[in-house]
């Protein structure tokens, strides 16, 4: 086998072995440079500081002082009987997405088990009469999870997304935070702002 010169060697990337030339630019800036400002770190504390006082008292003086003729703006919701709209972004409990014959979209690659650095996903596969894999039994230990949303990046089938559910995660009993496929299983209609919303940002990044 003839060897690679230098030049031809740069072409390629050192890690993944890729032409340089295929690789989309990278999105997610690491190496970023401080200005002498910035290093000086102090007067960031400080802006930072300035920031959220400004948000503190500009709240407090409306709540204290409401604006002639409007009510006083209450900041907080009276929870259980009212709920707040969470945003798209919000990572609540992760769920599995039924296709639209109710079935799980998931088909027990194994990729979300694999990557979950909590260790909270079991899968058991299997294969159904036409040859098309499903998982048997899926199960999520919330105790274990750590809300990470590497499942639901891994996941080649959009079949599992972190979903804006928040109630009934303290529990005293653990066994009851071990969700099987069927308590995990939502349609597709109940997390589309989810769906929407990491097709828009998983598609800015590149890996
Ligand atoms: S969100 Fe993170 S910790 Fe939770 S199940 Fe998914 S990969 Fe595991
Ligand atoms: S990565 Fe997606 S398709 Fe693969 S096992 Fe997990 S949920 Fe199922």
């Amino acid at each position: 086998m003839s060897k690679m010169t230098g030049l031809e060697q740069s072409q390629y990337h050192p890690l993944v072995g890729v032409p340089m030339a295929t690789l989309k630019p990278k999105q997610v800036r690491k190496n970023i440079h401080l200005t002498l400002w910035e290093k000086l770190y102090v007067f960031e504390i400080l802006r930072g500081l300035f920031v959220t006082g400004k948000h503190f008292f500009i709240n407090l003086v409306g709540f204290v002082l409401p604006p002639a003729g409007k009510k006083r703006k209450v900041f907080t919701v009276y929870y259980p009987e009212e709920k707040v709209t969470l945003p798209a972004a919000y990572r609540g409990r992760p769920v599995l997405v039924a296709g639209a014959n109710g079935a799980e979209k998931c088909v027990a690659c194994g990729l979300c088990e694999k990557m979950c650095p909590a260790k909270a996903i079991s899968i058991v596969g299997g294969e159904r009469a036409g040859g098309e894999r499903y998982p048997v039994s899926y199960t999520l230990d919330m105790a274990r999870c750590v809300y990470c949303g590497y499942c639901e990046e891994v996941c080649p089938k959009e079949a599992i997304v972190m979903s804006s559910e928040y109630q009934g995660l303290a529990q005293r009993d653990r066994a009851i935070l071990r969700y099987s496929k069927d308590q995990l299983l939502r349609s597709e209609e109940s997390v589309k702002g989810r769906l929407d919303y990491i097709r828009r940002i998983y598609s800015k990044c590149s890996y």
